[in-house]
């Protein structure tokens, strides 16, 4: 298979998953339960998700990894088990894959702040990511994702420890909310021009923008980036199924695969070479993403 990164040099647009949080959670994972845990648990449930996107057309099956770090399991009281949690995460989408997708590594935030902030060396983060991205490594992943990140120090260090001790091919995404002044901003005040300094500094090989709220806000935050970029770093971008709202306590997505599909066809023309969804995306969504972005 033709490495990722070759494809995209030649002009190739890729489409990636949709959303894994949301499809668990359609398929019983409660809201105390670790995600990540069910690849272990329940790994049918997880290779049933991976091929529903593989069979509507998705090029990259991401691990269900997101909270795959000491950190993020230490809340489940399983940061014992990154090692053989983040190896079955990449296992089971390399069953899937056959071949014929790639498999990328989900590494999302630790949830814990950098000194000073928080508490946090940066020898503790980069152990931490160390550790997840080596399993995932070790389980047949040929990238990995550092995503819905927030803080660019952080993002930097998960960046850093992928590419030095690691052959994969490293993507780093960000997450931005439309700013009351203007402009777009992630929660720790990073801009869309920020991340792509930080990510390219720390040697990612793709950067990008995921969940937030939705594709509408993505096209801008993708046409800053790309500016920002110069073409130095192809870019990735997966939006959420919209704006999510709150109804009887639960988290929805109401936006229809069609209009989903109408965004993503925005976001190729501002510059992305991956696309694909986040929270609230399924298979319909990711079918009419490729339909929309191959047609003609
Ligand atoms: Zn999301």
């Amino acid at each position: 298979m033709k490495a990722l990164l070759d494809r995209i040099r030649e002009g190739e647009i890729l489409i990636a998953d949709g959303a894994m949080g949301t499809q668990l959670q359609s398929r019983g994972l409660t809201p105390g339960e670790c995600p990540e845990l069910w690849c272990a648990t329940h790994p049918e449930d997880v290779l049933a998700i991976h091929r529903a996107y593989a069979e509507v057309g998705s090029d990259i099956v991401e691990c269900n990894s997101f909270g795959g770090t000491r950190y993020k399991l230490r809340h489940y009281g399983l940061d014992d088990r990154v090692a053989e949690i983040n190896r079955a995460a990449a296992r089971l989408a390399r069953e899937v894959a056959d071949g014929r997708q790639y498999v990328l590594g989900s590494v999302g935030p630790t949830g814990a702040f950098l000194e000073p902030l928080g508490e946090e060396t940066e020898e503790s983060f980069f152990a931490a990511f160390l550790e997840q991205v080596q399993a995932l490594e070790a389980g047949g992943a040929d990238a990995v994702i550092v995503e819905t990140m927030t803080a660019v120090e952080e993002a930097a260090i998960a960046i850093r420890a992928a590419r030095t001790c690691t052959a994969l091919t490293v993507m780093a995404s960000f997450t931005f909310d439309p700013q009351p002044s203007g402009g777009y901003a992630t929660m720790m005040g990073v801009t869309p021009e920020q991340a792509v300094e930080a990510a390219l500094a720390a040697g990612a090989h793709i950067v990008g923008a995921n969940c937030g709220t939705g594709g509408r806000d993505m096209v801008e935050v993708i046409r800053r980036m790309k500016r920002a970029t110069a073409g130095a770093l192809p870019l990735i971008a997966m939006p959420n199924a919209g704006m999510p709202t709150l109804e009887n306590g639960r988290t929805i997505f109401k936006e229809k695969p069609e209009e989903t599909a109408q965004f993503a066809v925005r976001l190729v023309e501002a510059g992305v070479s991956i696309i694909g969804g986040c929270c609230g995306t399924g298979p319909d969504h990711i079918r009419a993403i490729r339909r929309a972005i191959r047609q003609g």
